[in-house]
C-alpha cells in the first residue's frame, strides 16, 4: 500500500483495511520478533510487559509514507499503546472496549 492509498483509506474511514492487509500483518509480526515480544515503552521504564500492538511512532495519519518503516515502528503493550493514543481511548471507552485488544492503530 502506498502513502497515497493509506491517506485515501483514512479519509474514507476504512483504515482497518490497512491493518488487515497481509503486508502489515507480516511486518508487525517481524517488529514484535525484533523487539523480543516485549513492550518497548515498559522496557525504557525498567519494566517488562508482553508486546501486544505495533505502534507507528510518527502517526499513520500524519506520515502514511512511513507506514512500513521499521524505525518508525515499535512494539507496545496495550496500556502503553493507549497512552500514546489518548484521544482514541476516550472514543473506544464509550463504545467498544474489546477493540483495545486488536491491532488497529
Ligand atoms: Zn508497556
Ligand atoms: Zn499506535
Amino acid at each position: 500500500m502506498t502513502g497515497a492509498e493509506i491517506r485515501l483509506l483514512i479519509s474514507t474511514g476504512s483504515i482497518e483495511r490497512f491493518y488487515n492487509d497481509r503486508k502489515w500483518r507480516n511486518l508487525s509480526k517481524k517488529i514484535k520478533r525484533r523487539d523480543n515480544n516485549e513492550c518497548q515503552m515498559c522496557k525504557r521504564r525498567g519494566r517488562y510487559s508482553k508486546a501486544q500492538n505495533v505502534h507507528h511512532i510518527k502517526e499513520l495519519k500524519d506520515y502514511p509514507e512511513f507506514a512500513y518503516e521499521e524505525e518508525n515502528l515499535e512494539s507496545l503493550c496495550i496500556s502503553c499503546h493507549n497512552e500514546e493514543h489518548p484521544e482514541k481511548l476516550e472514543k473506544f471507552k464509550k463504545k467498544e472496549p474489546k477493540f483495545m485488544n486488536e491491532e488497529r492503530w
